[in-house]
């Protein structure tokens, strides 16, 4: 295979390629897998049509479990610099769904255009040594039981296939690989007509994401943070006009008025478009040794800024698996657990943003009534307004389901704790490995997966932490053997006995 430079990025052309893992998608679900892949030193070849960037701002808020994710990887400082923060979102306009006291260090949601996280993992890719593959477009794959077939139309127009032990279709909504691999994508449209706009506004509104729905229809305004806010519409007095309809930017400012009692002196639109959404989630995410992440899996309504959000979490959850399995100590079933943990998280999510968009949508004023009723209710109940933030926005609440017996914290999102020596936990993930904290002994034989460190209040309970940051096992008190037992559960058997633990990337804490 040869390799050619074009703009900074190492692009591979096809010929004779053979990889240990194939992903379609150069979005930011294709980017965070390839990139944690290619560190934990699996070879990876991203195949993706483009060749440029896409000039395309379509998320805007990136949510507190995504922050963590960008810290565990040494992104979160580079993701807040190039944004702002809010702290919640004001629905109906005037309740407040705060996310000021969620746990961990982003107690806020991050406002930045998508292209600003695309650039971040872009970086981390080109830096990771996968192969880009730009220009080139997946047409189908065969499959068989060592490896995939993979087929591309290379950027002159002829054919060439790539050999590879797992695909992963990243390629979004419209997704060839989910097409492919013959997995239905049930669903329906939830909203049509929706306008958008980056405007400037003369008076400035609350600091926070809003969204307010009266019976000519809704907006939501995002700020941006630079003095831009994005204006999100849909105006049900003009029904279902297609997405290429001209949006009229008078109509946005009557809408608005309508919505907030002012239209915050909007002017100056430098971008102006349409989009309708669908509620779709693919009926499986694996077929064999073919998975999907991201937009090619589940896909909703913009309401609560879930979905790149969500195909991040994917990518972070089915990266250390992969690599487990290509470097062959996944223990049996561990791939069957990417969709097991996460088919259930893009229905609840398809759930929450969904019921938003309906609550957005209504048009009558009892049931506009009741909603500011209920809504008013329990953002004024710490507790329940907590439990929405928690659950719904911030991504913080998700637990992934625990075998029978095991500790109460098994599944849990681990928390940032402190370690011996003043480093955190999440930045002892950096080095994409298993973070076995604990004061027990711990035998030796895992260094090239597991990370060991002490926790800072010595006696703390032993936490063996996912390469996701989620809690695989835990134990208060752990007796002879339980810390081997559990590395060997998750992390296969030892290497040969006497090789000593290595210290982690940007942790000071000392090795346990
Ligand atoms: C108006 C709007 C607002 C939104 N706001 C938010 C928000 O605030 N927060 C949030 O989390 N999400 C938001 N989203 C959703 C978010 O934009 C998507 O969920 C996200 O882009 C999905 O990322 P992905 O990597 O799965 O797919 P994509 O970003 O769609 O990337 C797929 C990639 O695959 C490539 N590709 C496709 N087919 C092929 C092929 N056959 N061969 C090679 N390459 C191919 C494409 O070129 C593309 O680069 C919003 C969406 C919209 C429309």
């Amino acid at each position: 295979m040869t390799t050619e430079t074009t703009t900074g990025t190492t692009t591979g052309t096809t010929a004779d390629l053979t990889t240990d893992v194939a992903v379609v998608g150069a979005g930011p679900a294709g980017m965070l897998l390839a990139g944690d892949l290619a560190r934990a030193g699996v070879r990876v070849a991203v195949i993706e049509r483009r060749t440029a960037e896409s000039p395309l701002t379509r998320a805007f808020a990136v949510h507190a479990r995504t922050l963590e994710l960008l810290d565990a990887r040494g992104l979160a400082e580079r993701a807040l610099a190039s944004g702002t923060t809010v702290p919640g979102l004001m629905i109906w306009n005037h309740a407040v769904i705060g996310m000021t006291d969620l746990p961990g260090r982003f107690p806020f949601m991050l406002i930045t255009p998508q292209y600003e996280i695309e650039r971040l993992l872009a970086g981390r890719l080109r830096d990771s040594g996968a192969e880009l593959l730009s220009g080139h477009e997946f047409t189908g794959f065969d499959q068989d039981g060592d490896g995939v077939d993979v087929r591309v139309r290379r950027p002159d127009g002829t054919a060439a296939t790539l050999r590879a032990s797992y695909l992963v279709g990243a390629d979004g909504v419209r997704s060839a690989v989910r097409a492919a691999a013959g997995i239905p994508f049930p669903g329906r449209p939830v909203a049509r007509s929706v306008m958008l706009a980056d405007v400037r506004l003369t008076e400035k509104p609350k600091d926070l994401l809003s969204v307010n729905g009266v019976r000519e229809g809704f907006v939501f305004i995002v700020p941006f943070g630079d003095g831009w806010y994005r204006i999100i519409g849909r105006d049900h007095r003009n029904g279902d006009l297609p997405d290429d309809a001209p949006v009229d930017f008078e109509e946005l400012r009557r809408l608005t008025r309508e919505c907030y009692g002012t239209d915050f002196g909007m002017h100056d639109p430098r971008w102006m478009s349409r989009f309708h959404s669908d509620e779709r989630q693919a009926g499986r995410y694996r077929a064999g040794r073919v998975f999907l992440v991201g937009d090619a899996a589940h896909v909703h309504s913009p309401a609560g800024g879930q979905g790149m959000n969500t195909g991040l979490q994917d990518a972070a959850n089915l990266s250390w698996k992969l690599a487990a399995a290509v470097r062959g100590w996944a223990r049996p079933g561990l791939l069957e657990t990417y969709q097991s943990e996460r088919l259930p998280v893009g229905r609840t999510v398809l759930r929450t943003s969904g019921a938003l968009t309906r609550l957005a949508l209504l048009r009558s004023p009892a049931s506009r009534g009741l909603r500011d009723l209920v809504s008013a209710g329990v953002t004024r109940v710490p507790p329940l307004r907590r439990r929405v933030a928690l659950n719904m926005l911030s991504g913080l609440g998700i637990r992934y389901a625990a075998p029978a017996g095991a500790h109460r914290w098994t599944g849990m999102r681990a928390p940032d704790v402190p370690l011996a020596g003043g480093g955190r936990l999440h930045e002892a993930l950096r080095g994409g490995l298993f973070v076995l904290v604990t004061d027990a002994p711990a035998p030796d034989g895992w260094d090239d997966r597991v990370v060991r460190v002490a926790p800072s209040r010595p006696g703390a309970a032993s936490l063996l932490v996912r390469p996701d940051g989620y809690i695989a096992w835990a134990d208060e008190h752990p007796g002879p053997g339980d810390v081997e037992r559990a590395l060997t559960l998750w992390c296969g058997p030892a290497r040969a006995a006497g090789l000593r633990a290595r210290s982690p990337q940007g942790v000071s804490g000392r090795p346990a």
